[in-house]
């Protein structure tokens, strides 16, 4: 009997359907090239039954892939210059907004920070899935609270009181309610202000300024049958040291877990604030080399 290859490792997964394949594209932070989708329709006529179906994590699927057609539908995805998905254990491709680059409350270049961790993580072994989305600002389209690792664009407002006429514009627009006007000052709450950056938008004296600037790290999220909400352990960090917290957490986590575990399982055995300690030696251990 000969023995399947792993499916998975290339994007392919098997459909209920005995003998049929879902072959998975992959695409950088949710884009393609227009002309890609010419040859990703070009796939689904001679590979599949001609859909393509897009998943809620940004893939793009062709359905109905006859499994005796794996290598040949494999090697077309490579010729075709497109790329191939990855599944099973290990790190899956990375969801991505748009950002700055057009989104009009976008904080961050979430499309540069994307490319780089898809580039440097997807399709690492490690010893469950491992998802990771990035969102550039508190709207958190991506849902980066509920992958093994999000990361959210986050803004800092500072007062500047010289400059401030206590119109009360921002105080009516913060969707915290973290902002009052008290004895004649502006006061914001730190413990409810989500950094959303919308107060610094809507000032028309421009009398308050960013502060720290960056993407809050969550870890140990999850979707699917039961959700859980992953905890921060960054905030406000740069996206030069995206890197090396994300370094940080997956040498942790391949060093916790049992084979088969996700994130949320380790965070929820040893607690967030081991995991945090743990990450912060090891980065201070790999900065200080
Ligand atoms: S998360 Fe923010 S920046 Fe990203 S698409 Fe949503 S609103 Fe725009
Ligand atoms: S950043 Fe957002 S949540 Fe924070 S004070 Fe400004 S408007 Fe409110
Ligand atoms: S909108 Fe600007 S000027 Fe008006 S209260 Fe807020 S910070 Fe002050």
């Amino acid at each position: 009997m000969t023995t399947k290859p792993d499916y998975k490792k290339y994007g392919f997964i098997p459909q209920r359907q005995k003998g049929f394949l879902i072959m998975r594209i992959r695409n950088r932070a949710g884009n393609l090239p227009a002309s890609s989708l010419c040859k990703i329709a070009d796939l689904a006529e001679r590979f599949g039954s001609g859909e393509v179906h897009i998943t809620v994590r940004q893939g793009i699927e062709i359905p109905n892939v006859k499994e005796e057609l794996f290598e040949k539908a494999h090697q077309a995805i490579l010729e075709a210059g497109l790329l191939a998905a990855v599944c099973g254990p290990r790190v899956r491709p990375v969801m991505a907004c748009p950002g700055n680059n057009t989104c009009p409350y976008g904080l961050l270049n979430t499309q540069i920070l994307a490319e780089k961790l898809d580039m440097q993580y997807v399709g690492r072994d490690l010893p469950a899935k491992t998802k990771f989305a990035v969102c550039g600002c508190a709207n958190a389209c991506t849902k980066p609270q509920t992958h093994d690792v999000g990361f959210r664009g986050a803004s800092e407002p500072i007062i500047s009181h010289e400059q401030c006429v206590k119109c009360g514009g921002c105080v009516r627009r913060c969707p915290a309610k973290a902002m009052t006007i008290e004895n004649k000052a502006l006061v914001i709450d730190y413990d409810k202000c989500l950094s959303c950056g919308v107060c610094m938008q809507v000032c028309p004296k421009q009398a308050l300024k960013t502060g720290r600037l960056g993407y809050h790290i969550y870890v140990g999220g999850k979707g699917g049958r039961y959700t859980n909400d992953g905890v921060v352990i960054a905030k406000f960090v740069q996206e030069e040291e995206v890197l090396s917290y994300l370094n940080a957490i997956l040498v942790v986590y391949e060093e916790l877990a049992e084979k088969g575990q996700r994130l949320y399982a380790v965070l929820s055995k040893f607690g967030a604030q081991v995991i945090q300690e743990k990450v912060e030696k090891l980065r201070s251990v790999i900065s200080s080399n």
